[in-house]
């Protein structure tokens, strides 16, 4: 009884299995799957709670996000260990994201109180001209595995508190940790049906959702790939689209680099959280003069990294969440090699004290630009190095991709930090810090392939989940 529906728990169909990557001997659970006709209810029942809940004062949805975020803190070390244990980052990573998740319940129950709207004169006489928000209706989200707690929680936080009814469908690779927000949300005095959530494959649960008519707008995160069926399907009937999708973000050393900076951004960001973040950087982008002793730097650090069971006080780096994600990573490892770019360090499967999916990191040098290995996201602990001669050319190697969503540099430089947060394509430039660990109280997003739609978090999410709307008053 794992999907939400018009305030009810209920079954399925089928059901999915959960397994802990750490230990493939523990089995998480089996979680019904909803049906199309159970999508379907999902999004009337939504549809239906709408007028109810998008008319409730701003101070009544004020406490229930609050609500929910003092639960969520409660309860952070059951639902981090539950995230640790299902997608495999560790322990104090997951922890940590449930905290997140407070936090943005905390924000955007303080957004409710944000109530202003514009007035304007009118080119007529005796006429005001009203500007103000309102809900956009019935918001489809749809998150990806990688942060399954905090993810969902800056999609779900800002819809409520806007005024919009949910149909939230996770990652099918996370249902334990996701029934478990979704009862932590639900128990915190919601109407029935502002919040629902269904659980199933992208292709059919996930398909069923955002091809439903009554889906007003679709809030996305995941590749770019699934990024295009949804805007396909959402389009066909004019769903409002927010889509945040993958990276392939370069993080750029110049010979002026603090080396010991340089090193630590980039394994922080290529290596930690198992390379599993869309943010992370997968492309080292660096110039000659640095060049050697930056590789010996971030291979020495490697050699201490520790991979190991989530659950493990000494663990730094995790597992990999599934089987198909290890076997594209093992695949990617070959083609580099068949490129001609040279494996380093790493890229071995490690024995832990349990049966996961571990896997060392891994250093690829002397690469370049076009390389598959440069080009698509591969989403694991692999990184690639590629030399070049001067700070233009690394602009341009650094923005040759068709993802934009960070890109970071690593400089003494006022004059280059400057150019690069100019120049470079990305929705996130970051100057020496890594490309990764960014806020909950601004923006976030990408440009080219990496992004599409209004922007999410901080008070910008506002654009996408209110619609604006404009009254002429006659004032004699
Ligand atoms: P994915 O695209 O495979 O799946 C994401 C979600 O979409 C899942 O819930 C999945 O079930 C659903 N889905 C799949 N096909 C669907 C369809 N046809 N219709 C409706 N829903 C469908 O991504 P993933 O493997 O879960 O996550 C990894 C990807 O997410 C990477 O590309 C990563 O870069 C990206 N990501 C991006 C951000 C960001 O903010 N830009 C953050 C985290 C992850």
């Amino acid at each position: 009884m794992t999907n939400l529906i018009g305030g009810e728990w209920i079954g399925g169909a089928e059901s999915v299995i959960s397994r802990n990557p750490s230990d493939l001997s523990d089995t998480i659970g089996e979680f019904p799957v909803a049906t199309a006709a159970q999508v379907a209810q999902a999004v009337a029942a939504a549809r239906d709670a709408l007028p109810g809940w998008s008319a409730t004062s701003f101070r009544d949805r004020q406490q229930v996000l609050q609500r929910i975020s003092t639960e969520i803190r409660r309860r952070a070390e059951e639902i981090g260990r539950l995230l640790s244990r299902e997608e495999g980052k560790p322990l104090r990573e997951g922890i940590g994201e449930a905290y997140r998740a407070a936090e943005l319940f905390d924000y955007y129950a303080a957004e409710c109180l944000r109530q202003f709207s514009e007035t304007a004169q009118s080119i007529r006489p005796n006429t005001l001209i009203e500007v103000s928000r309102g809900p956009v209706g019935v918001v489809a989200v749809i998150a990806p595995w990688n942060f399954p707690v905090a993810l969902p929680a800056w999609k779900i936080a800002p819809a409520l508190a806007y005024g919009n009814c949910v149909v939230f469908k996770p990652s099918e690779i996370v249902p334990a940790t996701s029934f478990m927000l979704a009862q932590t949300i639900a128990e915190s005095g919601l109407p029935a049906g502002v919040f629902n959530m269904v659980i199933g494959a992208g292709g059919d649960t996930g398909a069923a959702l955002v091809g439903d008519q009554n889906v007003d707008a679709i809030s996305f995160t995941g590749s770019v790939r699934t990024g295009e069926k949804i805007a396909a399907a959402g389009i066909a009937h004019m769903a409002k689209l927010q889509l945040e999708m993958g990276g392939k973000n370069p993080l750029v050393v110049l010979d002026d680099a603090d080396l010991s900076l340089a090193v630590e951004c980039a394994i922080q960001g290529a290596f930690f959280s198992t390379g599993q973040r869309c943010t992370a950087s997968s492309r080292l982008i660096v110039t000659k003069g640095i060049h050697d002793r930056f590789v010996a730097g971030v291979a020495e650090r490697m050699a201490g990294l520790i991979v190991g069971h989530a659950l493990d006080e000494a663990t730094m780096i995790g597992p990999v969440v599934s089987e198909a994600q290890l076997d594209r990573d093992l695949q990617y490892l070959e083609i580099g090699r068949q490129e001609g770019a040279r494996l380093l360090r790493g890229g071995s499967r490690v024995k832990g004290r349990s049966d996961g999916y571990y896997l060392e990191p891994a250093l690829f040098v002397d690469t370049t630009s076009s390389m598959r290995i440069n080009q698509e996201e591969i989403f694991g602990p692999i990184a690639a190095v590629i030399p070049v001669n001067s700070y233009e050319e690394a602009l341009a190697v650094a923005n040759d991709t068709e993802f934009g969503l960070t890109a970071g540099i690593i400089t003494s430089s006022a004059k280059y930090a400057s150019d690069f947060r100019a120049r470079a394509e990305a929705g996130v430039v970051t100057v020496n810090l890594p490309t990764v660990g960014l806020d909950f109280h601004v923006p976030f997003g990408g440009r080219k392939r990496s992004s599409y739609g209004p922007r999410e978090q901080g008070s910008y999410a506002r654009d996408f989940y209110t619609e604006t709307r404009i009254a002429y008053v006659a004032t004699n």
